[in-house]
């Protein structure tokens, strides 16, 4: 049985490479119709908040990463840790370690002026014939983990291949603090053994961790897990994508107008691949995704790409869905929307010019507030001549039946009176009530109008 998990600290929004490696493993578990856990690391108690927390369920909602269990979180479990510990201890294989923040301060200091590698030295790790220091007065142990002495930790790793470390590379651990409070190394390894995780994908920064986690699992008997570690993502420039250069976190997408189903697509595509596939559902996800093609090099972010991607969805998508979406952008930007308003109907004329919910929101507002065109398609458009054309088609519109071919024989009956062309008076029309001199069919756009903000509006004229 196939289980994974994302084990996200709540320390702030779901963060993109956080949703990228939860939908991983919610895939890979999905394809072996596996179960997906959802664990929240909430050990590090100060920057931890339940605000945190809801913003990361929601964002999983969000993106349709449904899982089997959970949240599990880590500040509930602290006994367990503890018990696992004292096994340890008295298995001989953790202790407890008495140094003082200065004397491991000395320590390093000492260390780096022999031109040592750095770490702790093992003062008061237990061995035959060995005294240790005496126990100082008031200070709180940790208890560390004594890590295999001799030997390499070898794994193979699904995404970055084999992968080995010599032990003397790895120092003794701190699993638990003064406080009773596990460390993150030990907390995992206790967690995914206990709710049986066979697979961990993860991001690439934990790829150092895994060599203690992979000792502690056989210190304490317990199966290994498999273990992928996803290339990290790089922002626009380059960098690790990070806040200080633009959106991180998926809360931001959905503001900005992005569909879940985009989102989700696009991530996927982050480090992974299925040949040149670019638009593919949940459903072929779930099936192409079986642990191959991940890719070792950094994925970069592609803000334009993911655009795209958006753009597609949102012209595939149902118009009453839209509709839906769109409507509190609207309500959000001050404008009344009676319940009556062709929404839908709206949605499905101007959504292929659309790559965001924001910009169908900034199209439709001209439906339900008013529009002011720049100063220079006023001046180039709305001449002498064309207000007066438009006075006249607000006359003719009066008796028009409300449909695209009502409209459009009242413009004709302008044309004609006028002898004017078409763009001579479709084009100061849009100025006027679209607020710009290009749309879609413009007696579609006009007939989907309330009747009487448009006549107001042809009468400003
Ligand atoms: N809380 C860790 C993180 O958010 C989890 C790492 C892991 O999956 O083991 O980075």
């Amino acid at each position: 049985q196939v289980r994974t998990r994302i084990a996200p600290s709540p320390t702030g929004f779901l963060h993109l490479g956080t949703a990228r490696t939860a939908l991983f493993s919610w895939a890979y578990a999905r394809h072996h119709g596996g179960q997906f856990v959802l664990r929240i690391e909430d050990t590090d108690v100060a920057r931890s908040t339940q605000d945190s927390v809801e913003q990361i369920l929601a964002s999983m909602h969000w993106l349709g990463l449904e899982y089997d269990e959970g949240p599990i979180y880590q500040m509930q479990r602290l006994e367990r840790y503890q018990a696992v510990a004292q096994e340890l201890i008295a298995a001989g294989k953790a202790y407890y370690c008495y140094c003082t923040p200065e004397e491991l301060n000395a320590m390093r200091e000492a260390q780096k002026a022999r031109g040592e590698k750095t770490g702790y030295d093992g003062r008061w790790r237990p061995a035959p014939g060995k005294t240790l220091p005496a126990i100082p007065e008031g200070v709180k142990p940790v208890i560390r983990f004594a890590n295999p002495e001799e030997g390499d930790v070898v794994w193979n790793d699904l995404v970055k291949g084999p992968i080995s470390i010599n032990n003397r590379e790895i120092d003794d651990l701190i699993i638990v603090r003064p406080d009773g409070v596990p460390t993150y190394n030990f907390a995992v390894v206790v967690d995914d053994w206990d709710m049986q995780i066979t697979h961990v994908f993860r991001g690439d920064e934990h790829v150092n961790n895994t060599p203690w986690q992979i000792n502690l699992f056989r210190a304490l008997g317990a199966p290994l897990p498999a273990f992928g570690h996803v290339p990290i993502i790089l922002g626009d420039d380059g960098l690790k994508l990070s806040k200080r250069r633009g959106a991180v976190s998926v809360t931001a997408y959905e503001e900005a107008g992005y569909l879940p189903e985009a989102m989700l697509n696009y991530l996927a595509r982050l480090g992974w691949s299925h040949g040149d596939d670019e638009i593919f559902s949940r459903e072929q996800l779930v099936a192409w995704f079986d642990g191959s093609h991940l890719t070792k090099s950094p994925a970069q972010w592609d803000a334009a790409k993911l655009e795209w991607v958006n753009g597609q969805y949102i012209k595939a998508a149902d118009d009453a869905r839209l509709a839906a979406l769109v409507k509190p952008r609207l309500l959000k930007r001050g404008l009344t929307v009676p319940d009556t308003a062709p929404l839908a109907a709206m949605c499905a004329l101007f959504k292929d010019r659309c790559n965001t919910l924001e910009v169908l929101a900034d199209w439709l507002a001209m439906f339900f507030g008013s529009v002011q065109a720049s100063e220079a398609d006023q001046t180039q458009h709305l001449t002498e001549g064309a207000r007066a054309a438009l006075q006249e088609l607000a006359a003719a519109l009066k008796e028009a039946e409300w449909t695209p071919a009502g409209v459009s024989a009242a413009m004709k009956a302008v044309l004609t009176a006028r002898g004017l062309k078409m763009p001579q008076l479709a084009i100061p029309l849009r100025v006027l009530v679209c607020g710009r001199s290009q749309t879609p069919a413009i007696d579609q756009v006009l007939a989907l109008f309330d009747r009487e903000i448009l006549m107001a509006r042809l009468q400003s004229a």
